[in-house]
């Protein structure tokens, strides 16, 4: 089994941009820099908080409260749906950190979407 994310490529992660801009063509406030054969892994069983914290420098001066967003599915919430989720509630981080890179899972009823910049 081999680990791919470890070796994270920026130029791959600009083609793989355009194959998921089609796919999420409705979505405008945030790039999403995910594996286009990481959308449909699947994350969590059938319900899951997506908690979006506000942490890094572009609100260090004037702090933001996090967000919290319900996704819900009969079973297998993947990247895709967790995407979806965000792109329904027009989630936007409104800062210099626009790229979705990954959902990481931070207990067993929760995740948290990564962004760089
Ligand atoms: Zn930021």
């Amino acid at each position: 089994m081999s680990d791919l994310d470890s070796d994270f490529d920026e130029e791959e992660c600009n083609t793989e941009m355009e194959e998921i801009d089609c796919q999420f063509a409705n979505n405008t406030n945030f790039n999403i820099c995910i594996k286009v054969d990481d959308l449909d892994k699947v994350i969590m069983d059938n319900k899951v908080i997506i908690k979006c914290d506000f942490d890094c420098y572009c609100y260090s001066d004037n702090p933001r409260t996090s967000e919290y967003f319900i996704c819900k599915k009969e079973k297998n919430i993947t990247n895709r749906d967790l995407i979806n989720c965000l792109i329904e509630n027009k989630f936007d981080t409104q800062c210099n950190h626009c790229f979705l890179e990954k959902f990481e899972i931070i207990s067993p009823t929760e995740v948290t979407p990564w962004f760089g910049s």
